[in-house]
């Protein structure tokens, strides 16, 4: 018997924003079946541009600078295409959810929608931070400083967001601009980030959440996992990010032996998060 895949708890759908025109929920759905995914969150992106009362990047008077493209998610028409698919697909477990971006500026927005959409699912994630009084995106720091400063600057904004925001289960992508790393620079290691890697794995783990393993990101060593067991993590929640339906589930058997090798199992069903 083969062993059972975790959960997607990270898949985005045509209701996000930067979504392709190949994003369907639908076919993501069936692409989970296929690939032996018992569930499936989809956590489109709920990205916020303009200020409500409330929110701290009003209160410190940080410029948003969205991305042009960037759109508030539609939450009814979201809500109404998970029903279709949980009707369609009953053998699949899924999952509403969203993925906030940079929660703890846009605290009071974020409440107001999570409270009144229900999701089941709620994922925290940095891809933008204050510098220069404007909100920007990570992407835009490399060129203007070293890159071991970016992301120093960008670790130490993940601790604000954890212990600012409360509203989110699972840290999305700890150390997201990895993804963008300079081919100039020095190779990436997460050795000579472990300090700052400690620092926000310790704030989550206070707060008694979870952690993802990103299949879209480079991969997490065993070693960093092992790192978050030390620093009183207890859960692992697998997500690979897909913006397309074929990327569900991507690379979990490998995500798997890295998670399982930090001593981390299946949790209390197939449904669950890892644990230790
Ligand atoms: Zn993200
Ligand atoms: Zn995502």
């Amino acid at each position: 018997m083969g062993s059972v895949l975790p959960p997607d708890n990270h898949v985005h759908s045509e209701w996000s924003w930067d979504a392709p025109a190949a994003a369907s929920m639908v076919r993501s759905c069936e692409q989970a079946l296929a690939a032996g995914i018992p569930s499936v969150a989809f956590t489109d992106h709920l990205d916020f541009t303009v200020a409500a009362d409330g929110d701290r990047i009003a209160a410190e008077n940080i410029e948003p600078r969205p991305y042009t493209r960037m759109r508030s998610l539609d939450v009814t028409g979201y809500l109404a295409t998970v029903q279709e698919c949980r009707q369609r697909y009953p053998d699949l477990r899924i999952l509403s959810g969203a993925e906030i971006g940079e929660a703890h500026l846009w605290g009071a927005s974020a409440a107001a929608v999570v409270a009144a959409a229900g999701f089941d699912r709620v994922l925290g994630s940095l891809h933008a931070v204050p510098f220069r009084g404007r909100l920007t995106a990570t992407d835009q720091l490399f060129g203007q400083m070293p890159a071991d400063d970016v992301m120093r600057r960008y670790f130490a904004e993940v601790v604000r967001l954890v212990e600012g925001s409360g509203i989110f289960q699972v840290l999305a992508h700890l150390d997201f601009p990895r993804r963008m790393w300079p081919r100039s620079a020095e190779p990436y290691t997460e050795r000579a980030f472990e300090e700052e890697y400690r620092a926000i794995l310790c704030a989550l783990a206070a707060s008694d959440r979870a952690l993802e393993v990103n299949t879209r990101s480079p991969l997490a060593s065993a070693k960093l996992v092992r790192w978050w067991r030390e620093a009183g993590g207890r859960v692992v929640s697998f997500g690979s990010d897909a913006h397309q339906p074929w990327r569900v589930g991507d690379k979990f058997k490998l995500a798997v032996d890295v998670v399982e090798a930090a001593g981390f199992r299946a949790g209390r069903d197939r449904f669950d998060f890892w644990r230790i």
